[in-house]
């Protein structure tokens, strides 16, 4: 059983740096993205399952490589350094694949993961879960149920009324300030 040493001894060098990185950077947009949450490579998206479809091309021409990372790879960003984990205006947090909403600052609050975090979607509908067993665990994924793009995951030590933490990723989303929320066509 060597890989699960190989492994352990990854994720821990992961946090070390990941912490490290948290207490001598405030930059936001340059924070580089960690693997530490990843599924294993052969677990691809499967296809034909949302209605929102692009070839693994177009995914690549249309997204930033950071969010292509996150959402079409599985990645997971660095906490602490990212751009919403500490942003509190008002407004939605929308797919960054899709433009599909997901989430309000109504339901967003202050976990201390290092990752936005929220208690509930703006509905249910609009993300799907996943059972994900990567790295020996067994956690839920939270994917976006039009493009089925990776978003985070959700843990059940989140706040009442909900008990849940939808724990995001911040360049899975993109946020649409309170003013132009009704206008906002997607
Ligand atoms: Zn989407």
């Amino acid at each position: 059983m060597k890989y699960p040493l190989i492994f352990g001894l990854a994720i821990i060098t992961a946090v070390i740096f990941a912490f490290l990185l948290s207490s001598t950077s405030s930059q936001t947009d340059a924070a580089p993205i960690e693997n530490v949450h990843q599924a294993a490579a052969t677990d691809t998206l499967p296809s034909g399952e949302y209605p929102f479809q692009k070839s693994d091309a177009e995914w690549k021409e249309i997204l930033t490589s950071k969010e292509y990372r996150i959402l079409r790879d599985r990645g997971t960003e660095i906490p602490y350094v990212n751009e919403f984990n500490g942003h509190k205006e008002e407004g939605i947090y929308v797919c960054a694949g899709c433009g599909q909403k997901l989430f309000s600052s109504k339901h967003k609050y202050e976990s201390g993961s290092g990752w936005p975090s929220y208690w509930r979607p703006i509905a249910d509908s609009l993300v799907g879960e996943r059972e994900d067993n990567s790295y020996f665990m067994t956690r839920t994924e939270i994917v976006c149920s039009n493009c089925g793009g990776h978003l985070g995951h959700v843990f059940d030590d989140g706040p009442e009324p909900t008990g849940l933490r939808y724990c995001m990723n911040s360049a899975a989303m993109d946020f649409v300030p309170a003013e132009e929320v009704a206008s906002y066509q997607k």
